[in-house]
């Protein structure tokens, strides 16, 4: 059986962040992934310049693209253009995304095995895992298994998450509308009750989906169809198409114990107003490694970790729930005007590219709309407490 001081479950951003800087510090450090890498994940592939920024190594040669405009519709009407000054996000496909992190991760001494399921695990004493074809025991460990979170769930971590649904497919072509070829994100709202399709350029592909409630994720399919006959892209060749749940946690779920802690997606580290999540997989991973390095220097356990995540990431889900309650709930009630509102005011679009460049925070920007984001907070906590009698 191998023993580390570590083992990560999950070798996305938020596994590989964690494995890299455990390593990084003298670890001894597993990770176990169960698909063979590099390994697709549906995924828009926006990496925020929040997100590049917290990482100590350049990704250059993963960008496909860089993106400073935005243009923004509602199904295909009003269409506004809005420019950040500077690029907000790299485009990237994040099998190579991905595996850069994790080779990084690898430089600094994880050792990595690939292509095997974790399916037991033991919590009694050190941590074990049975994986297909071997057994490992740690000290601690990290589950970073993305949004169903298998091995969490084993851990008893993580608990219901509020979650929505996703559809993704990767398309060779161009869009109908040559100006928006360069550098541009379409991001297409006025779906009900919330949610949005993209269409993210990367160098040979177009990365186009939605965002929908999770009762909604039976039109996923029908609406991207009909999104792409309005880009000009109906007969355009699709390389892969998948759906996966993205989740929230809003607060309140346990997501560490003495010894195992949940990052990333597994702990529903997305926010509701974009549902990206890189950056909080990011950000996560480098916490739990910080709690995992206190707890092997024999420094308390991982449940600090919670407590850091609750300072440092919470803050900006709540703010984005919040931003999110308002924004889609004025898009729904009232689209044109909103529309047309959102088209002239500035304060909107340079809040979001600064947040988007790392420049600001969700929680800076919604303390900026006070009262605004009071009201909202109010109704969303009566909403959770009508759900949770
Ligand atoms: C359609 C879609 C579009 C998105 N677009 C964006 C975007 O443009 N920008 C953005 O920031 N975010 C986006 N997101 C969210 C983003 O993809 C996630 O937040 C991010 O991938 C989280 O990283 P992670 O490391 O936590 O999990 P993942 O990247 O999901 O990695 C989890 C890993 O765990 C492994 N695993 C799972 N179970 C086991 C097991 N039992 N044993 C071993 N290994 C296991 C999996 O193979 C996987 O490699 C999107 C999500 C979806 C669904």
């Amino acid at each position: 059986m191998g023993t580390f001081d570590a083992i990560v479950v999950g070798a996305g951003p938020a596994g590989s962040t964690t494995a890299r800087e455990l390593a990084a510090s003298g670890a001894r450090v597993l990770v176990v992934d169960r698909a063979e890498w590099p390994r697709y994940k549906a995924c828009g592939g926006g990496v925020p310049l929040r997100a590049e920024r917290m990482l100590p190594f350049p990704i250059d040669s993963v960008v496909e693209d860089s993106v400073s405009r935005i243009e923004m519709s509602a199904r295909g009407k009003m269409a506004f253009t809005k420019r950040s000054r500077g690029p907000f996000a790299r485009m990237v496909m994040r099998d190579r995304f991905d595996m850069l992190l994790l080779e990084h991760a690898q430089h600094a001494g994880a050792e990595l095995r690939t292509g095997t399921v974790v399916r037991d695990l033991d919590l009694n004493g050190r941590v074990r895992i049975r994986a297909d074809g071997f057994e490992a025991e740690a000290e601690t460990l990290i589950c970073a298994d993305g949004a169903h979170s298998p091995v969490g769930r084993m851990a008893g971590l993580g608990g219901d998450l509020a979650e929505c649904a996703a559809w993704e497919v990767e398309v060779r072509g161009r869009p109908r509308d040559a100006s928006v070829e360069e550098a541009t994100t379409l991001i297409d709202l006025g779906y009900d009750p919330w949610g949005y399709a993209w269409l993210f350029p990367k160098a040979k592909l177009l990365s186009i989906g939605i965002v929908l409630p999770r009762e909604e994720a039976g039109r996923m399919k029908a609406l991207v169809e009909r999104y792409l006959e309005r880009l000009g892209l109906r007969d355009a060749e699709v390389e892969i198409a998948r759906g996966h749940k993205i989740r929230f946690r809003r607060g309140g779920e346990t997501l560490a114990g003495e010894r195992v802690a949940l990052a990333g997606d597994s702990a529903g580290l997305a926010d509701e107003f974009t549902a990206e999540g890189i950056s909080y997989a990011i950000h996560s991973g480098r916490l739990a490694a910080r709690a995992a390095l206190r707890a092997l220097a024999g420094e308390g356990d991982l449940r600090s970790y919670q407590d850091e995540l609750e300072d440092e990431i919470q803050p900006e889900l709540d703010a984005a729930r919040a931003i999110a309650y308002m924004f889609y709930g004025m898009l729904k009630r009232a689209r044109r005007p909103w529309m047309l509102a959102s088209e002239y005011t500035p304060f909107l679009w340079s809040s979001l590219f600064a947040v988007q460049r790392g420049e600001s925070s969700y929680a800076r920007e919604a303390k900026r709309a006070g009262p605004l984001t009071a009201v909202a907070n109010a109704r969303l906590r009566r909403r959770d407490q009508q759900q949770s009698h």
